[in-house]
């Protein structure tokens, strides 16, 4: 009997979405259904774009974890179809408000070529509001093709809700992708949040 590596002949592969503010632990949230699925010794990819400059080379998680989980940048989501080889199970793709943003379609119809095409488990995390509360569109087309979505909710800096869904710029810029960190962003509520 024939041996398939990635299990996708007998459970249909899905493609899950974790979106939510910066502070809420979404990277952290893909790394650790990555991990489960290493577990199961199974192979995986992870991929970040490349003009997401917080991310150290080459990793994800770089910031919450003692051992971050090695990734391939990549300019477009056409590159990540490249990397794609047949024993792989699970493929994790962070930050996905950065990707292709002139074609906001794109990375989610990748995705969807990865799950029926080739089967694969994907796992897809980022940031679905920006500072001045309007969806990132990359985000909102993947939450709406997703097989499920999982809202990741920070503490909220001003009150003290664990239902913080925004991220609250703190300096002054018209930039939509401000690249920072708590330098410059702090986790709020819905109610505590100020549109930039
Ligand atoms: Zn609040």
């Amino acid at each position: 009997m024939s041996h398939h590596t990635n299990g996708h002949s007998t459970h249909p592969a899905t493609l899950d979405v974790i979106a939510g503010p910066m502070f809420s632990n979404k990277s952290l949230e893909l790394i650790g259904r990555i991990r489960r699925v290493q577990y199961a010794k199974k192979k995986t990819l992870c991929f970040y774009p490349e003009t997401d400059t917080r991310t150290e080379h080459e990793t994800i998680g770089s910031r919450s974890l003692s051992k971050p989980e090695p990734a391939i940048a990549c300019k477009s989501a056409r590159d990540i179809l490249q990397h794609i080889t047949p024993n792989i199970a699970a493929v994790g793709i962070d930050e996905a408000q950065f990707w292709d943003m002139e074609e906001p379609e794109l990375l989610g119809l990748v995705c969807l070529e990865l799950v029926r095409k080739h089967g694969i488990n994907v796992k897809v995390a980022g940031l679905d509001l920006d500072a001045s509360d309007k969806p990132f569109e990359v985000v909102a087309f993947l939450m709406a093709i997703a097989d499920r979505v999982t809202k990741t909710r920070a503490v909220c800096v001003q009150c003290g809700s664990e239902y913080g869904s925004r991220s609250q710029r703190l300096v002054k810029t018209n930039a939509r992708t401000l690249v920072g960190d708590a330098d410059a962003y702090e986790a709020r509520c819905t109610h505590c949040f100020e549109p930039h």
